[in-house]
């Protein structure tokens, strides 16, 4: 990777956390509720998986024994405000009875004493379980050193130049695992900040460049509005 790639990522992440601050992202009481929450989230707003999540709290759901045991229908009518909620509740099932197997019951235990790249895989063989989800249960959830990419940072990089619009997801985990400091505070803050900055500014259509905290950074031509 050149070091203009390199710089231009720091200074992202610099002015991020210049604009922000610390966001103190994920939400979540325990490491089992960030890793259900990150496939509640699949495809919908982080509004309707905290609906989803009271439901389940209400309902004594919040843990993978408890969502091993129960019905599944019980679970998706809980997990119903997230949307897909069959899909999610069979997810969320397989998850759990993997979790519990051989005596586990948290998802701590179920990554305990593994490495990194094999924990990632086995989360990456669990169906319904993509690379975002893996990644984030285990920064956010486990504390490794994984960068999460999202459809927001494909979208601030390559407006700023730094990947192509349709760059593989490991290209990108790579580029900014090798740019910022290897330390999952910083991937954390990192990763928080680009989400905010997709929902405040980055938008798909009409890029607010004018207000945005990247403004000075060079947003490639016809992206300013
Ligand atoms: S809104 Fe404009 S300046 Fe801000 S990140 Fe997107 S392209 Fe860059």
């Amino acid at each position: 990777m050149n070091t203009k790639i390199r710089s231009d990522i720091e200074k992202i992440r610099y002015a991020l956390l210049s604009h922000y601050g610390p966001l103190f992202w994920w939400p979540g009481n325990s490491p089992d509720e960030i890793a259900i929450g990150a496939i509640l989230t699949q495809n919908t707003a982080w509004k309707n998986v905290e609906k989803a999540i009271n439901n389940m709290k209400k309902a004594t759901l919040l843990s993978f024994p408890a969502i091993l045991q129960c019905d599944t229908t019980i679970l998706a009518e809980a997990v119903r405000p997230s949307g897909y909620f069959n899909q999610k509740a069979k997810k969320l099932k397989i998850l759990a009875k993997k979790v519990c197997q051989n005596g586990g019951k948290t998802i701590t235990d179920f990554l305990k004493g593994k490495s990194t790249a094999a924990a990632r895989k086995q989360l990456l063989d669990i169906w319904g379980i993509g690379r975002e989800t893996a990644d984030s249960i285990l920064l956010y959830a486990d504390n490794r050193r994984i960068f999460v990419v999202d459809a927001y940072t494909k979208r601030i990089f390559s407006r700023h130049g730094i990947s192509a619009p349709d760059a593989d997801y490991e290209i990108i985990r790579k580029m900014v695992e090798n740019a910022v400091p290897a330390d999952p505070a910083a991937y954390n803050e990192f990763h928080a900040g680009i989400v905010n900055l997709g929902k405040d500014f980055c938008h798909k259509q009409s890029p607010n460049c004018g207000a945005c905290p990247l403004k000075a950074l060079n947003p490639l031509p016809g992206q300013l509005t």
